[in-house]
């Protein structure tokens, strides 16, 4: 089944009880047994069936059916939110003694969990420029478990080669683990490349709708769900119904919202490439972006994140954010309209100045979800902001 067919149908087709079109929200905590005996059963394993909502729902599964499929993956896992996702991949995976790689270039919140509190449980984290493969292999160490990255990063849209990283990963018996957010899986899809898991925040362009916050963890093989599974049981991450249903019913325009929105954004970069206020341009659909061939490779599409440096540094970053009328100012990215932000004193403002700065985000830099607008009003609205920059 085709990309986009796979998003209008898994989940539904599969999972019908009454020849439903839409799934039903099953809106329970809890689900009867229908005996004593098949109560027994259903704990046990033995028998098939819901417990109760927090250890699986129709609703939910329905949404782990599709994304899934989408990610051509074993599994999903529905969690509370992109960052229960990440956490439940960490607790469920890592022992006292690990030690994992991660991009030094992250998601602010996943950086600072990485630094600051899972040492509290004795697991270290050693920052690396994935960009560069070559730098993976002289990092690992004895006790490395796993390689976490991010491509393209959030916010810099630098890439790197999963395909190396899981050779790199799978001789010193690493687990790699991408967090796919910035891509979607309709337009990368990591576990086709080699890696074993992915982590998506489904509040981005899955919901698409800026209205939902939402995660899923999804699994290459049968172990790996069984031990996430039971931990996601045991912390409780896990989402509500209505909250899938709603992301569900997203995910049914995922192939029709990227499409318009990667045409804007490919549209924006060569734009903004040459504005004269414009210092310089980060899209990977860009001929210039360092690793333009890589991404031509790896993805199907480039996606519909850029981010670009302005002139005057903080000060033309805040003339630009305060003069734009229909691009928003405001974090999150992925949704039907276009959003803008300044990663240094927003998203990223939780990671050092000096870490900031050695991966490129720097205070001139602004980053930009390009939604599903018409791209000459998106022009239009850059255009006359960019030039109020003295
Ligand atoms: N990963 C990336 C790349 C993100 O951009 C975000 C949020 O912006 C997250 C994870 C966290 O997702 P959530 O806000 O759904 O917890």
């Amino acid at each position: 089944m085709h990309k986009s067919t796979k998003a209008i149908h898994l989940g539904t087709l599969e999972n019908r009880v009454y020849g439903e079109v839409s799934v039903p929200i099953f809106q329970t905590s809890t689900f009867a047994f229908p005996s004593a005996e098949a109560g027994a059963a259903r704990f046990s394993g033995e028998q098939p069936g819901y417990i109760y909502t927090r250890m699986g729902n129709p609703t939910l599964k329905a949404l782990e059916d599709n994304i899934a499929a989408l990610e051509n993956g074993f599994a999903g896992l529905a969690t509370a939110s992109g960052m229960a996702a990440i956490s439940t991949v960490f607790l469920s995976l890592l022992s006292q003694g690990d030690h994992l790689l991660a991009s030094s270039c992250l998601y602010g919140p996943t950086h600072v969990m990485l630094e600051s509190e899972l040492p509290r449980f004795g697991i270290t984290t050693t920052f690396v420029d994935t960009t560069e493969v070559h730098n993976l292999e002289p990092a690992l160490q004895p006790n490395t478990r796993m390689i976490y990255l991010e491509t393209p990063t959030n916010p810099t849209l630098r890439i790197t080669d999963i395909q190396r990283t899981a050779a790199v990963a799978r001789r010193h018996g690493a687990l790699v683990v991408v967090d796919n957010t910035f891509a979607s899986p309709y337009v990368q899809r990591p576990l086709e490349l080699g890696a074993d898991l992915v982590v998506q925040s489904l509040t981005k362009s899955l919901n698409g709708h800026s209205d939902v916050i939402g995660g899923m963890i999804i699994v290459k093989e049968a172990e790996l769900y069984k031990r996430i599974r039971k931990v996601l049981n045991l912390f409780g991450g896990t989402m509500d119904p209505h909250q899938a249903w709603l992301i569900l019913r997203g995910v049914r325009t995922l192939p029709l919202r990227i499409e318009r929105a990667q045409e804007n954004a490919m549209k924006l970069a060569a734009f903004l490439s040459n504005h004269s206020k414009v210092i310089w341009t980060h899209y990977p659909g860009l001929a210039d972006h360092p690793q333009h061939d890589l991404a031509k490779r790896q993805m199907d599409g480039y996606g519909a994140m850029l981010c670009f440096g302005v002139k005057n540094g903080l000060e033309g970053g805040r003339v630009l954010l305060n003069n734009l009328r229909l691009i928003t100012l405001a974090v999150s990215l992925g949704g039907v309209e276009s959003l803008i932000e300044h990663p240094a004193s927003m998203t990223h403002a939780s990671v050092p100045r000096a870490q900031r700065e050695q991966v490129g985000i720097l205070d001139e830099l602004v980053r930009l979800s390009v939604g599903c607008e018409a791209y000459e009003d998106l022009r239009a609205d850059l255009d006359q902001a960019l030039n109020k920059i003295g």
